[in-house]
């Protein structure tokens, strides 16, 4: 480490998020070195790095999840430190674990927060504990059928039953009566065995109509926390992201400065290092806590546009060790920004849709952001996550935004695959996303044809 900053970072990922990695690294005169699977030689992170490794065959099993090839990797590269980019092994602390007793520095926050954070029971326990509230539901995993009907009893149907392990909205199941409680359960089980290995579940109260407000969060290795303000996510399809926006249309300042000032003191109390994300649901003036991610986040790019920081730049700065140098007073917003993921993916059936790019435009302009790995003659993999493009617009208002948006989103061609561009046309065209009134259920209501 040279002048207090890493020489070499391998980046332990694909797509868009690797190429943001190594866009900040280059900018901090920092090397990368790119890993990649067989069916990755042509990617865009590869042909930028400064160096390359093939690490495996196309399945990431044997690829981007593949431990020892990637510590080969960086010790035959020479590499101080390693950024697992967001997915594959970026909330594995065995892997954190493992990066640290190789003697490279592991780019986000120790193995046990990872640890904490990623078995949800002992999350919401450990946040709980620190005056954070948390969605009402059973104290901690609930063991039988039995155990969880009482619980069910206790908070008033409709429950949520989730998975402690979870992650990208599986195992997850609402039972809205005591007649649908043993199905939701076995469902939730088996899914939580079949994606995670791990069959525990915990029940929380299903909330009807709540809005996804998360925290950007970032601690320096010294005590030093601050946050970057509220992300609102809830315009979702299966529990998962597909637009998102900061501000969020439903809070006003002093909400912001409740929840954020509220987050980053549990953060501290908690000795949490590095970045990471704090996920609340919102309802009637009320907040809860879900869950905290110890990562880097898709939609980080939008916080980054209303704050004017890098935070990837500021993600690798503080594991060097180096002071933040800056507090919660000197972080401003600017205007609003929003998110679109545009995933390789038919619009309506939302079947995957890899195969080649046969004509390629980006919109641009003022105010115009496009985190992507595409190019013209692209082949988008058949074996990875279906995000290919995020675009993100700033405005100096949300107005402005959500205009700039719509042009902005006319202007983009991808040619050859179907992709969720015209899902996001139609999004933006709801008088409800204009006026910012949606809840985490509006988008699913609005494609089955539901009032919402
Ligand atoms: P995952 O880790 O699988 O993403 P989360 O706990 O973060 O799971 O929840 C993902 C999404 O599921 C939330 O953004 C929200 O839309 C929905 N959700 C989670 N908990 C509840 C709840 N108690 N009531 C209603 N919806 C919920």
């Amino acid at each position: 480490m040279a002048n207090g900053l890493f020489e070499k970072v391998l980046i332990a990922n694909r797509g868009e998020i690797a190429l943001r990695i190594h866009r900040a690294c280059r900018e901090m005169g920092i090397q990368t070195v790119a890993v990649h699977s067989t069916a990755d030689a042509d990617a865009m992170h590869v042909r930028l790095a400064d160096e390359s490794v093939c690490i495996g065959p196309p399945s990431a099993r044997q690829s981007y999840l593949n431990i020892p090839a990637i510590l080969s990797a960086a010790s035959i590269t020479g590499a101080d430190a390693i950024h697992p980019g967001i997915g594959f092994m970026a909330e594995n602390a065995q892997f954190a674990e493992m990066v640290e007793e190789h003697g490279f520095t592991f780019i986000g926050p120790t193995p046990d927060h990872i640890r904490m954070m990623g078995d949800k029971v002992v999350a919401k326990r450990s946040v709980a504990a620190c005056g954070l509230p948390v969605v009402p539901g059973s104290d901690g995993p609930v063991e039988d059928l039995d155990a969880a009907i009482e619980v069910a009893r206790s908070i008033g149907f409709p429950v949520l039953i989730k998975a402690a392990a979870g992650g990208g909205g599986k195992g997850m199941k609402v039972a809205t009566s005591l007649d649908g409680m043993r199905e939701a359960w076995h469902m939730a089980r088996s899914e939580a065995r079949a994606a995670f290995g791990n069959d525990q579940v915990y029940l929380e109260k299903y909330l009807g109509r709540p809005r996804h407000i998360e925290i950007q969060l970032l601690a320096d290795l010294h005590g030093t926390v601050v946050h970057f303000g509220e992300r609102d996510c809830s315009v979702q399809r299966r529990h998962q992201k597909v637009i998102e926006e900061a501000p969020s249309p439903a809070l006003n300042a002093s909400q912001r400065d409740y929840i954020g000032e509220l987050a980053a003191k549990t953060t501290r109390q908690l000795g949490y290092r590095g970045l990471g994300t704090m996920e609340f649901l919102y309802e009637d003036g009320a907040f809860f806590f879900i869950e905290m991610n110890t990562r880097l986040q898709v939609e980080h790019t939008i916080t980054e546009m209303i704050t004017g920081v890098d935070l990837v730049r500021e993600q690798i700065r503080v594991a060097t060790g180096a002071p933040l140098g800056y507090d919660q007073s000197d972080i401003r917003f600017h205007g609003h920004a929003i998110e679109c993921r545009i995933n390789a993916e038919h619009p309506e059936t939302f079947l995957p849709s890899p195969g080649r790019i046969d004509g390629y435009h980006a919109p641009g302009g003022l105010g115009i952001r496009i985190d992507s790995a595409l190019y013209d003659g692209y082949v988008v993999p058949p074996y990875y996550d279906s995000l290919i493009a995020k675009l993100v617009v700033h405005g100096g208002t949300r107005n402005e935004c959500l205009m700039r948006l719509r042009r902005a989103l006319d202007e983009f061609v991808i040619d050859g695959i179907n992709t969720s561009l015209p899902l996001h046309q139609m999004i933006v065209a709801q008088p409800d996303f204009l006026n910012g009134s949606y809840d985490i259920h509006w988008l699913e209501h609005l494609m089955s044809g539901e009032k919402p």
